[in-house]
């Protein structure tokens, strides 16, 4: 059966960006290609907060917004740049999927499934119980205490750890300059 999960499909996230210097001061332009073989152009000016994408016919803008670090700094995410039924979504997240034509959150294609009537414990289901790393960063970021007295709390310690474990298997991308 065919199940489809959020590992299965092509996603970039913020920290795969990061690790490829997009959010320094400077505009960066260059390409990603998962191992499935799809390549994606991304150009990003994360000052400005504009990002695009390009792949296959698709060329589209992303917007940025960003927060501040607990130790200084900035951290980017995306704006979801998808529009479900005529209303744009703008959930701020930290990956993006390519499920359709268009990447976008998790909370889309999850709609984007419902919408398409299909049962809740089938596609559904299926997507949203196979986000683990997803899940994961989510749980981090809406943790309310992350330190304490100027240290990481256990709970915090185990969820970072939990996400570098699953990031290997997560990410499967090439990134190339332009
Ligand atoms: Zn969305």
């Amino acid at each position: 059966m065919h199940r489809p999960d959020c590992e299965r499909h092509e996603n970039l996230s913020v920290f795969d960006l990061r690790e490829y210097g997009y959010f320094e001061p400077v505009a960066k332009s260059g390409g990603i290609r998962w191992s499935q073989g799809l390549e994606a152009k991304v150009s990003v000016d994360a000052n400005n907060g504009h990002a695009r994408f390009r792949h296959g016919p698709q060329n589209y803008p992303v917007k940025l917004t960003s927060t501040p670090c607990f130790f200084g700094g900035q951290r980017y995410w995306f704006i979801c740049p998808l529009v479900i039924r005529g209303r744009p979504c703008k959930r701020r997240c930290a990956v993006l999927y390519l499920v359709g034509e268009y990447f976008g959150c998790r909370e889309c294609y999850g709609l984007a499934y419902r919408s398409q009537r299909l049962p809740r414990s089938g596609l559904v289901g299926a997507f949203e119980g196979f986000c683990t790393y997803d899940r994961v960063l989510h749980i981090i970021e809406s943790l309310r205490i992350k330190y304490w007295h100027g240290r990481p709390t256990k709970r915090y310690r185990r969820l970072l750890q939990r996400q570098q474990r699953l990031a290997p298997n997560f990410r499967n991308l090439n990134h190339f300059e332009n």
